[in-house]
């Protein structure tokens, strides 16, 4: 496999004045290309220090691509040090003069004389050329080796890298890459790498890469091969697997794909719809329904029931319940789960009540205490969590989970 490394020059990026999105942006879509990312570093606008990182990058990989450093003032030096590194003269190029003019006489600026050395580039390149701006790229290649050179505004950047520099590297590459993403609720993800240990120890083709994020795990499973057909085949074959182990857990699959999304589908192909009824959670459960474009077909309503007199005048949980076990019980949930089902004429109901804190908690029932009710014809059920870190962390775990809990009773039921 080819391997790259990314240059991004500027000393604003280095101080942390700018977001280095152009080395996110470039980055994933070497995966996507087919080739391996090793290195990627930051160097401010100093010729000496642009020299040796390019010097140790020509060594040790085979594509170096770098971004900023090619605007018209003196310390913009990118392509005059990649010029000396690979031994090339810079040439005058007329036509990214005249490129250039046309392009500054749309924008009703004038040329300035500063503009001229951006039409100079090194001697036998490919030229990048840029409509959003005066700065051409460039590639240029010596001895199996090849250096990229884009501006660093990203939206000059972006569109000349996927125009012309991501179909070079595709070409160059000569493999095609698939991947799938399997989305997992309700387990860690130490947990879940750990359950499947033998299949992340023994990747190379597939490989397996785990992702936690709030709540919620993934794992991105890619092959490369030399046709669509057979990296999808390897990718296919390592999921299987990987659903025979961990397929309780795997709500969905795909970059965007969401919790809510699933559930709304689920009741969709099943013809149900939900409601809920949220104390804690004070309408997040709706908000993450009702994000889901087309969810009024599952979801009509929605309680939220933060005070004891809500819970019983909403949705009929009853006085004597609220007193003998208190508004965060497994009693209550189960009520509320119930009442909002009935009162709306919904098939599934599902209810969340818990102490979010960072206040309220006490030894038997300690912040984080969260019960979760869910009611369909069948009965009623109540889980109890205890969720860990601030309240917007315990609230937003405890609406996932609600989801969550839908999603099974759906597919179960
Ligand atoms: P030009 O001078 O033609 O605008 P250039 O190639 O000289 O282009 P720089 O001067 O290095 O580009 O950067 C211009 C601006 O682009 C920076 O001030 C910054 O706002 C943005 N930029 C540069 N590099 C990056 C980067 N890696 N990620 C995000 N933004 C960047």
């Amino acid at each position: 496999m080819l391997t790259a490394e990314i240059i991004c020059v500027g000393t604003e990026l280095l101080m942390g004045q700018v977001l280095n999105t152009n080395e996110q942006f470039i980055a994933s879509r070497l995966t996507m290309a087919g080739i391996a990312l090793n290195y990627s570093s930051v160097v401010g606008d100093n010729p000496q220090r642009l020299k040796d990182t390019l010097l140790r990058a020509k060594d040790r990989s085979d594509i170096i691509i770098m971004t900023g450093g090619l605007g018209p003032t003196d310390d913009d030096l990118t392509k005059e040090t990649v010029a000396q590194v690979f031994n090339k003269k810079l040439v005058f190029h007329p036509e990214c003069m005249e490129k250039m003019a046309l392009y500054l006489k749309d924008a009703g600026r004038n040329m300035t004389k500063n503009n001229e050395k951006q039409a100079y580039l090194p001697e036998e390149c490919i030229v990048i050329e840029n409509d959003n701006g005066t700065a051409p790229g460039c590639i240029i290649e010596e001895g199996g080796k090849a250096a990229i050179m884009l501006p660093g505004p990203p939206r000059e950047m972006m569109p000349m890298f996927n125009v012309t520099v991501f179909p070079y590297l595709k070409e160059k590459s000569g493999v095609v890459l698939y991947s799938r993403v399997l989305r997992l609720f309700g387990i860690g993800e130490s947990r879940a790498a750990a359950m499947c240990d033998d299949l992340i120890k023994n990747q190379s083709n597939p490989t397996i890469a785990p992702y936690a994020k709030e709540g919620e795990v993934t794992f991105r499973i890619t092959a490369s091969a030399e046709c669509e057909e057979e990296a999808k085949l390897l990718v296919d074959e390592k999921c299987s697997k990987m659903y025979e182990i961990l397929g309780e857990y795997i709500y969905g699959e795909g970059d965007e794909n969401s919790l809510a999304n699933v559930v709304v589908q689920a009741l969709r192909e099943k013809n149900l719809t939900v409601a809920t009824c949220e104390s804690c959670t004070g309408g997040l459960i709706g908000k993450m329904i009702t994000n889901v474009s087309g969810s009024s077909e599952v979801y009509g309503f929605g309680f939220v029931t933060y005070a004891n007199e809500a819970k019983m005048q909403l949705v009929g949980v009853k006085g004597e319940t609220l007193k003998k076990y208190g508004a965060v019980s497994e009693e209550t949930a189960r009520e509320m789960a119930r009442g909002a089902r009935l009162v709306s004429g919904s098939d599934i109901g599902v209810s969340v009540t818990g102490i979010a804190g960072p206040g309220g908690g006490s030894k038997e029932k300690p912040v984080g205490l969260v019960y979760i009710g869910v009611s369909d014809k069948h009965g009623c059920d109540v889980f109890r969590f205890v969720q860990h870190g601030d309240r917007e962390r315990v609230r937003n775990k405890s609406a996932l989970c609600a989801l969550d809990i839908i999603r099974r009773r759906i597919q179960n039921g």
